[in-house]
């Protein structure tokens, strides 16, 4: 009786994983499909210097239209565009939309905006990524300091050499380096000091609770950690102006989240920008 228990579960856990794996390849096609036929859509979020009070970035963020008018979230693609290895064409398509965007921007007359871009582990595998980020920056021509690439926890302990040797080539031709959701991974702490980081993003996480009874002890530990090692602080999710005033106060650089904009089209965004522009007097 417990023999055929323990066999039925397993056809039963074989079929559910069979399910799985049908369900993960439909979905790598239709990503691949729906990316080569131009589907795919690069969104922008703003980010406000908390310093000056002026929006002087945003970060670059996939989005995958479904049939239905929303959304697949990057929470479900992007790990399957890592898992197929697509990741490393599709990452180098945003870096591309992301730069043509500057330049854009630009000619609007918003100069020295800069873009983040999140960077996956396989597109440190690839051999030629740091090449191709050097000469996408060069072909768009901007500013390799306006550029800057995000990368997690994660992919530095994945393989902190490979990574640290590309981060550092990346840094000599002055592209700026940050660690995003710094906090939630496998505590790179001893790696912090080895890269050659321009930013470091307080994760979400961290924010979230302040101000309905979360104390921020954590978002204000690597903040100040963050200002010990020299390195400008990013807090992302700032939801509410209490979130805002708690991170201003402790000498925050950057703020990022839905308190001062969504992520957004690439022509909402020039028109958000836009809306800033007059620095006259009235
Ligand atoms: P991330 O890099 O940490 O990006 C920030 C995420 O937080 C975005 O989610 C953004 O929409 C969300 N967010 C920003 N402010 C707020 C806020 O105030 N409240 C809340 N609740 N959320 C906020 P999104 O766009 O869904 O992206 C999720 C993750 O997917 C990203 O996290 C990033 O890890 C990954 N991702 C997105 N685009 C790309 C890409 O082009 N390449 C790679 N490799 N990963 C990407
Ligand atoms: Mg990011
Ligand atoms: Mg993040
Ligand atoms: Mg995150």
């Amino acid at each position: 009786k417990a023999k055929k228990d323990t066999q039925s579960r397993y056809r039963f856990y074989e079929t559910e994983m069979e399910d799985e794996t049908s369900w993960r390849l439909g979905m790598i096609r239709s990503l691949v499909n729906d990316f080569n036929h131009g589907k795919l859509q690069v969104w922008y979020q703003p980010q406000l210097n908390v310093k000056t009070g002026r929006f002087d970035g945003m970060e670059a963020l996939l989005r995958w239209p479904n049939s239905d008018g929303g959304f697949i979230s990057p929470l479900i693609f992007i790990p399957l565009a890592e898992y197929s290895g697509l990741i490393v064409e599709l990452g180098m398509w945003v870096l591309e939309q992301s730069c043509e965007q500057v330049k854009k921007l630009e000619q609007l007359g918003l100069t020295g905006l800069r873009v983040a871009v999140n960077i996956s582990m396989p597109q440190f595998r690839n051999s030629n990524f740091v090449q191709n980020v050097i000469e996408t920056a060069k072909k768009y021509e901007v500013d390799p300091e306006q550029i800057e690439l995000e990368i997690t926890e994660s992919v530095v302990m994945d393989d902190p050499k490979l990574v640290i040797i590309a981060l550092e080539e990346l840094k000599k031709n002055k592209f700026a380096i940050a660690i995003d959701d710094f906090g939630t991974g496998f505590s790179s702490l001893s790696y912090l000091q080895q890269l050659p980081l321009d930013r470091i993003k307080v994760d979400r996480e961290f924010i979230k609770g302040i101000g309905e009874g979360g104390d921020g002890i954590i978002a204000e530990t690597v903040i100040s950690l963050s200002q010990k090692l020299g390195k400008e602080t990013v807090a992302e999710g700032i939801e509410t102006q209490f979130q805002l005033d708690f991170i201003r106060n402790l000498n925050c650089d950057v703020s990022q989240g839905y308190f001062h904009a969504k992520p957004m089209p690439a022509e909402q965004l020039e028109t958000f920008l836009l809306g800033q522009l007059p620095d006259v007097e009235p």
